[in-house]
């Protein structure tokens, strides 16, 4: 028995498709557009806006990692003077979860053009952070009306961000795989998510203008965006957003650092699951695999490398077991510390899975 629900959802996918911008604006209603994007993606995001034409109210180019409520006042006070009635969010997780706070604060409508690995698009999971604080929920206005995935557009995503924004989209279909609510097309999304990210993602990290592998990672990434928003998370998501939330270390990287541990953990607990994940990744092993994997995307597999400190760990593990998330193994903080050391030292796991 299981319960599935679909969310809402319009995806125009492949290789050139930015050009449909236009008529997916016009075809939802949208007059005024204001287009919002990271200071960095500033230039590709006044393109679209010429695309746009009379339909574009210009252009809000401060979108920054965690959303500060600061940063979603001022995208509000931008959409106002511009007399903005929509949005198009241009971008990865940061720029996505703007467009989210705006749709949430003020019920703009917005189309998502997806450039990065993230998979934020695809899920109903919004925010902000006020006074260093990730205030987090889940609401269906937060869906963009259509999303947009043109794999040119990740060509430009430099192999050190590429590898760990995919080794995070993988997280997002491993714990789909092992989530209490988990039911047979989720888990087929997922299994099938981590296959594509997995033989895609050393081929983009290696030659990173190949299309047809940017093309397969994206598919990877869509369907890793719908696991997490069919699904609960588990153990790893938690620890990770304890890491992130106590210690800022980066995001898609403490993902990359910790998933071989925490699979690791679950194994013995989720044996299905490991065969899937196994499987996926091309391995006897899903913990063992998902390290290698990483490896050869030349990610950081030490958390001391990503700024966090031995001392942390137990503050950490503490705060990792108060308020678990649903997870198939009892989470005590003794187990999280074994996972946090492991991580720390960035030890290859041996789970035997
Ligand atoms: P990001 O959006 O912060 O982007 C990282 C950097 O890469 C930015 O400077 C951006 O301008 C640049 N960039 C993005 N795409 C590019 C491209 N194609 N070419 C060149 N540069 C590019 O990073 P992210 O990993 O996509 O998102 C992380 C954030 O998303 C975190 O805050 C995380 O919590 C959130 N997130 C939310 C959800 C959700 O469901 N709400 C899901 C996943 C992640």
């Amino acid at each position: 028995m299981f319960v599935h629900t679909s969310l809402p959802s319009r995806v125009v996918f492949g290789p050139g498709r930015l050009d449909c911008l236009p008529d997916e604006v016009a075809a939802a209603g949208f007059e005024r557009a204001l287009v919002l994007s990271t200071p960095r993606q500033r230039g590709l995001a006044e393109r679209l806006a010429s695309m746009l034409g009379r339909r574009a109210a210009g252009v809000f180019d401060q979108a920054v990692m965690h959303v500060p409520v600061e940063t979603v006042d001022a995208a509000i006070a931008a959409a106002e003077r511009n007399e903005a009635d929509s949005c198009v969010a241009f971008g990865g997780g940061s720029t996505i979860g703007l467009g989210k706070a705006i749709a949430l604060r003020r019920g703009l409508p917005y189309i998502a053009i997806a450039t990065t690995y993230a998979g934020s698009e695809m899920t109903t999971i919004w925010g902000p952070t006020a006074s260093g604080a990730k205030q987090t929920g889940r609401d269906p206005r937060v869906l963009p009306r259509t999303v947009i995935y043109d794999p040119e557009l990740t060509l430009a995503l430099p192999p050190r961000v590429s590898g760990p924004s995919g080794m995070n989209a993988i997280a997002h279909c491993v714990e789909a795989l092992y989530a209490d609510d988990a039911n047979p097309v989720t888990s087929l999304m997922a299994e099938e998510g981590v296959r594509a990210l997995a033989t895609s993602l050393p081929v983009v990290v290696a030659t990173p203008d190949d299309l047809a592998a940017r093309s397969e990672a994206l598919y990877g990434a869509w369907l890793a965006g719908s696991s997490l928003g069919a699904v609960g998370m588990a153990l790893h998501h938690k620890l990770c957003h304890t890491l992130g939330g106590t210690l800022n270390v980066p995001h898609a990287e403490t993902h990359t650092a910790v998933l071989p541990h925490a699979v690791a953990y679950n194994a013995p607990a989720a044996p299905e699951a490991m065969t899937r994940v196994a499987r996926a990744v091309g391995s006897d092993s899903a913990a063992a695999g998902l390290f290698e994997l990483a490896e050869r995307l030349g990610a950081t597999m030490a958390l001391r490398d990503l700024g966090m400190k031995e001392q942390d760990i137990d503050a950490v593990a503490e705060l990792a077991s108060a308020n678990a998330y649903p997870n198939p193994r009892p989470v005590t903080p003794d187990g999280m510390r074994g996972v946090l050391e492991a991580a720390f030292h960035g030890r290859r796991p041996g789970d035997g899975a």
